[in-house]
């Protein structure tokens, strides 16, 4: 070895030691690594916020996302993109093209899944359905009934999906939409007690499929502070079980990590959001063990586009 490698390797290795860490404490041949990305609410932003932008200068866009999650995938193929619902409203891009856009460059960045928001509805139920072919992504909502809508066979409420060994069930959670959608909109879309429908789910995928991990792709909100008796994603962590991480959307609510939410049987829940308009990506990273247990071991992170 010469002598600037070893001292550069030596270096390294004494850097990592004095942080209470090894190479391998995270990631070995024992441990499986799953990275969950995350969006919410993107709501029609493909490019990025002006340079003169008083808040978000320069920050989003769909390119710059794209890559980004092009990157973590080569540093770990072992990746699950999901969105929270409102993918569309709020750009020129879905007024003229009704969501053709966003849907084809979700397909393109190879999303995995999603659910649907209120302002999914914004040209009704039909307009949904329209862009349909355009996605190459499935969405799940366990509450939604579409079976009297054009939408009838196309929205499952869960799926599985098996990633390097890992069972992850998925399930989704939407919003009352009377009241905050125009009836018109969203037609014969039966909205269904959420916390009933997630228990169902934990039953199904928990109990009767064994999956290792369940998560909650929900568009409930992540909290209402004036109004205590709102379901949220915070009280849906703690009023329930078997869920291990809710990803949440409709507040805009920017984390810059998971909270962490003791359920009713006093596990913890992760329950992350990050934000709006593709300006953050969540991150999370479970680490489990050869039989699949969930090592305490995780990272959440929001990544700024
Ligand atoms: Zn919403």
């Amino acid at each position: 070895m010469k002598r600037r490698d070893f001292i550069e390797k030596t270096a390294a290795s004494s850097a990592l030691l004095s942080l209470g860490l090894s190479l391998s404490s995270f990631e070995n041949k024992e441990t499986k690594h799953l990275t969950i990305l995350h969006t919410n609410d993107v709501h029609s932003y493909i490019d990025p916020f002006p340079a003169n932008h008083p808040r978000n200068p320069n920050m989003g866009g769909v390119v710059r996302r794209a890559a980004l999650i092009e990157t973590i995938r080569k540093e770990n193929p072992n990746v699950l993109l999901l969105d929270a619902g409102d993918i569309f409203q709020g750009t020129p891009y879905f007024n003229y093209y009704g969501g053709e856009l966003e849907f084809k460059l979700m397909s393109m960045m190879q999303y995995d899944l999603s659910t649907i928001g209120n302002h999914d509805f914004d040209n009704g139920v039909e307009g949904l359905y329209a862009q349909m072919p355009h996605a190459t992504f499935e969405f799940v909502s366990a509450n939604y009934d579409f079976k009297n809508t054009v939408m009838d066979g196309l929205v499952k409420p869960y799926k599985i999906f098996n990633k390097n060994g890992i069972k992850v069930g998925v399930f989704g959670l939407g919003i009352e939409l009377d009241g905050l959608v125009d009836k018109a909109m969203y037609k014969e879309t039966v909205y269904n007690n959420p916390v009933e429908a997630a228990q169902d789910m934990v039953r199904i995928l928990k109990k009767e499929n064994k999956c290792d991990l369940v998560i909650c792709l929900s568009h409930l909100g992540y909290n209402y502070k004036d109004e205590p008796n709102k379901l949220c994603d915070l009280k849906l962590a703690a009023i329930t079980q078997d869920i291990d991480l809710i990803i949440g959307g409709h507040t805009h609510t920017f984390l810059d990590k998971p909270a962490i939410v003791k359920n009713l049987v006093d596990k913890e829940v992760l329950v992350n959001q990050v934000g709006c308009y593709g300006i953050n990506l969540g991150r999370i990273d479970f680490y489990l063990n050869n039989n699949n247990n969930k090592q305490n071991a995780f990272k959440g992170t929001s990544i700024i586009v």
